[in-house]
């Protein structure tokens, strides 16, 4: 399919405006932060509360030293955080949840320089060396030809490595932690059962879920969302739960997630049937598909292990130069 760029009349995208207008209809927006990477100012959720809303606990009870941050540090955000989370459940999402998106993203960040807590990821070469990526995209060309795959008809160059182990369901939970991070207040007693999943072990026999699907996709290595992004929308009217009642939009660097945030109801998680998509701001100057996206379940509760990702870059206009990037 093919779009054209920054021309405002085509078909494609007045499709796109459509879809942002109806997708406005049936969702306000509930909260939204934008985060410059760069940006040291804090800004600190619930402000000196001291209330952790995952275990309820207060001072003096638990305590409230670490800068809690609530989106990871890994993804970029080195500005919001909250006062809300403990020390004890800031540690425990850390290691639990956390690490199993870092260990997710770990190809991608490595590919598009996303500058994480060390600093940059390094991409680990089978003859030992590694490629540092300081921002941007990364110097493929110093990648030895075993672990790329030129397909000269399809013009498609693809890199390989083995990412860490994790557990698809952690991965899951570690953005509906974001979610309910900065969910405002008021709405937490609707996820009061949502809350009580995501601190319960996997497999707990309280819970009964369904598949986890959400929404996942990555825009062109040319382009690169000038923010971090979290925001959580919230649908106007509740006819019927199915149809997702809030989503979590998180986007930074290349990435997009679209997460519906799980509901239960004695128990029983309302099942995920459809996931509204919201255009961002590529779609809107570019057109629909200008976000490669993708459907994925994440219910599996056992370690993906030796698993190698790997990622595509495609040559469009056959002059060399990487124009278009998809994810495997
Ligand atoms: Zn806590």
């Amino acid at each position: 399919m093919y779009f054209n760029t920054g021309d405002n009349t085509t078909d494609m995208n007045r499709e796109t405006l459509f879809g942002f207008g109806k997708f406005l209809q049936e969702y306000d927006v509930l909260v939204s932060f934008k985060i410059d990477e760069d940006d040291r100012k804090p800004l600190i959720l619930e402000r000196n509360s001291f209330v952790c809303r995952f275990c309820g606990k207060q001072k003096p009870e638990v305590t409230f030293k670490k800068r809690a941050h609530a989106l990871p540090e890994f993804i970029g955000n080195g500005s919001l955080f909250t006062h809300c989370e403990c020390d004890d459940c800031n540690g425990w999402f850390g290691r639990e949840l956390e690490v199993h998106f870092a260990s997710f993203m770990h190809l991608n960040h490595t590919m598009f320089g996303v500058r994480g807590k060390k600093g940059y990821p390094k991409f680990k070469t089978t003859d030992g060396t590694e490629i540092v990526n300081d921002g941007g995209m990364i110097d493929w060309q110093g990648i030895p030809m075993e672990q790329l795959n030129h397909d000269e008809k399809t013009r498609t160059l693809t890199a390989t490595q083995k990412v860490p182990s994790f557990i698809p369901a952690n991965v899951f939970k570690a953005l509906v932690k974001m979610a309910l991070t900065i969910m405002p207040a008021a709405q937490l007693l609707t996820f009061a059962d949502t809350m009580s999943w995501l601190n319960a072990p996997l497999n707990d026999p309280r819970f009964t879920t369904s598949k986890l699907w959400l929404a996942y996709g990555a825009i062109g290595s040319s382009d690169r969302f000038p923010h971090i992004g979290a925001a959580l929308l919230k649908r106007k009217k509740l006819t019927d739960l199915e149809l997702v009642p809030m989503i979590f939009r998180l986007n930074y660097g290349n990435f997009q997630f679209d997460v519906p945030v799980p509901m239960f109801h004695q128990g029983k998680m309302i099942p995920i049937k459809q996931i509204p998509y919201l255009p961002n701001l590529f779609d809107l100057r570019d057109g629909y598909g200008t976000t490669h996206l993708r459907l994925i379940d994440f219910s599996f509760t056992a370690p993906v292990k030796d698993h190698s990702m790997s990622f595509e870059l495609v040559d469009l206009d056959g002059t060399g130069t990487v124009e278009t990037i998809a994810v495997n």
